[in-house]
Parts: C-alpha cells; sequence; structure tokens
C-alpha cells in the first residue's frame, strides 16, 4: 500500500484488547507503520470489562509513554483514549480523543449498540416501543450532539449502530427518520469535529460488508467538507492494519484524494495524498 500506515485506534489488555500494548507496538513496527495510537476505553462505572480499570489507569499512561521512549527509534507512538458519553476519564491526560458512542441509557437500565445482541433487542423493546429505527435515532441523536460539545480530536465508527444491523435485521437505514438523523448527527458533530475515522474493525473482525462509515455516509462526510483518517481499531496484534486495501478503497470511492495519519513528530496529523 502506497500509504504512510499508521492507526489511531488501538485497544489492548488495560481495556478489552487481547494483545498487550508493547505487542501491538511491535506488530506496527513489523509491518512498517511510521506512527501508532493506543486508545484504550476511557474508564466508566457500569461495565467494567470494557474500559481502563481506574486503579490501572495511571499504570496505562505510564506504560504507552514508557513505549514511545523504547521504541522511539523506529516507531512514533501517541497515547489515546477513546471516551464514550459516560466515560468519566480526565481527556486532559491524553494526547488525544476518539470520541464515539456504544451506550445508550435509560435512568439505570444501560445497554450497547454493539455489544450483546438480546440486551440491546431488550433494550429496544423497553425503550423504544419495540421500533429499531427509534432506536437508531436516538443513537445518532446521541452521537451528534456529543461530538459537538465534547469536540474530540477524531469521530469514531460514526455508523456503529449498523454492528448487528447487517441484513437490516432492526431497521432500514434508508429508512427517512433514520437517514434524517444520521445526516443530522453527521452535520453537528462537523461543528465540534472534522476529522472522522474509516474504521476497519467489523470488517475485519466480524466480516462487516464494508467499514464504518457507510459509503454513503462518508460520501455525504466528503461533501459537508469533512477530513478522514484510517484506522483498525483493532483489538488483536496480528490485525492491526487488517482491512486496510478495503478502507482505502473506500475513501476513494468516497471522493477522498487525501487523508490523514498520526505524525511521525510533534504534529499529531499529518496529511497524505491517497
Ligand atoms: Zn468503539
Ligand atoms: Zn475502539
Amino acid at each position: 500500500m502506497n500509504i504512510p500506515l499508521s492507526s489511531p485506534h488501538v485497544h489492548s489488555q488495560y481495556c478489552d484488547g487481547r494483545s498487550t500494548a508493547e505487542e501491538m507496538v511491535q506488530a506496527a513496527i513489523r509491518r512498517g507503520f511510521v506512527s501508532l495510537g493506543i486508545s484504550s476505553h476511557a474508564t466508566q462505572d457500569f461495565d467494567p470489562g470494557y474500559c481502563i480499570d481506574p486503579a490501572l489507569e495511571d499504570d496505562y499512561i505510564r506504560e504507552i509513554r514508557a513505549l514511545g521512549q523504547r521504541y522511539a527509534g523506529s516507531i512514533r507512538l501517541w497515547l489515546g483514549i477513546e471516551r464514550d458519553v459516560y466515560s468519566i476519564a480526565d481527556a486532559g491526560r491524553y494526547d488525544y480523543v476518539i470520541g464515539s458512542v456504544h451506550y445508550l441509557r435509560h435512568d439505570a437500565d444501560t445497554f450497547s449498540v454493539d455489544g450483546d445482541i438480546d440486551r440491546l433487542r431488550a433494550g429496544i423493546d423497553r425503550h423504544y416501543g419495540g421500533s429499531g429505527a427509534a432506536m437508531a435515532v436516538a443513537y445518532y441523536g446521541m452521537l451528534g450532539s456529543y461530538v459537538r460539545k465534547a469536540k474530540p480530536d477524531i469521530i469514531g465508527h460514526f455508523d456503529l449502530v449498523m454492528r448487528h444491523n447487517r441484513r437490516h435485521e432492526l431497521f432500514d437505514p434508508q429508512e427517512p427518520a433514520v437517514w434524517r438523523a444520521a445526516l443530522d448527527a453527521m452535520e453537528e458533530a462537523f461543528e465540534g469535529c472534522r476529522l472522522m475515522e474509516v474504521n476497519t474493525g467489523a470488517l475485519a473482525r466480524s466480516g462487516a460488508p464494508e467499514p464504518y462509515p457507510s459509503l454513503k455516509l462518508l460520501t455525504h462526510w466528503r461533501k459537508l467538507g469533512g477530513e478522514v483518517i484510517l484506522s483498525s481499531d483493532c483489538h488483536a496484534a496480528h490485525q492491526i492494519d487488517a482491512g486496510y486495501e478495503e478502507g482505502l478503497l473506500h475513501m476513494r470511492k468516497a471522493g477522498y484524494d487525501r487523508m490523514h495519519y498520526l505524525g511521525t513528530g510533534d504534529q499529531l496529523f499529518e496529511i497524505a495524498a491517497i
């Protein structure tokens, strides 16, 4: 691939990843990456298996910084975090933030749009009158307002709500209310962040038909003036750049001729032709 290889979206054993942070760094170096960002799920207080244990957050920061120094001759390492609406971690401790929505909450009931499908279906029944489309509208509404207010550096997996909807089991993404909500969320998010990831994680891990966001949504993002960054959202070292050929093609099909990637020096982002 004739692009500078990098990923801003990488998990490790500090959250729900299978490899250690060092294994991720070594895999990236073997693949010829110029830079890498580790972005564990920020601490929240209701789903401990999927985020940094608050007792280990200092260790996480120390270890990524130490790895950055140890491998400085081979790769530029950045300390990132993937924050959710309900995260409680202090974003100021990190080099950059990916802003994502994984959870919907109603009073004490919190469930994720990309986790256990039975819990998601139960949440749709309890809170959205059994309408997957109403749930999707709520997801997009939350994402748009979160990004506008939180101003992350990168918008994470914009249409994650498609995770369990590949054959439209829950809703039709082209249904007017859902499509309108997605476009409105994109326009609102654009006010808080101009950089969206093209995320190949589900494509590589679970056979999704295309990266996040879909080609139609990505094309709309380009027309708004939004920029893109390629990300693997990987949870295992052997998948450090999984799906990148498809991700690159996806960006080109949407009309992009350039992308951002994590910088190799002091600048957080650099730009490459694609
Ligand atoms: Zn995520
Ligand atoms: Zn992630």
